[in-house]
């Protein structure tokens, strides 16, 4: 996990890396996760974990701009088709 680098402004704190709008007004350091953090899921730069290889396909099309603007049936239906066949293990450990 990425924190904020945070400096103080009038009034509360800024943070100082590029990319991150971040601003938190208050008088206590706040501790925030970065939006330049790939793993935050409120960054522009989050990337989904993929379930299986038709989350993988998927973006695969979308990278090379061949999806279409909805993901129409078919498409949906191969996804989930291919993520049945060949599941990531992304659940952890049960104990
Ligand atoms: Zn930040």
């Amino acid at each position: 996990m990425i924190e904020c680098d945070l400096e103080r402004i009038e009034g509360g704190w800024r943070c100082k890396r590029e990319g991150c709008p971040l601003v938190h007004y208050s008088d206590e350091k706040p501790l925030t996760r970065c939006l330049t953090d790939p793993g935050n899921p409120f960054s522009p730069n989050y990337v989904k974990p993929s379930r299986g290889l038709g989350d993988t396909v998927a973006k695969m099309i979308k990278k090379f701009g061949l999806a279409p603007k909805k993901p129409c049936k078919p498409c949906e239906q191969r996804r989930a088709w291919l993520n049945n066949l060949v599941p990531y293990d992304t659940t952890p450990p049960q104990s």
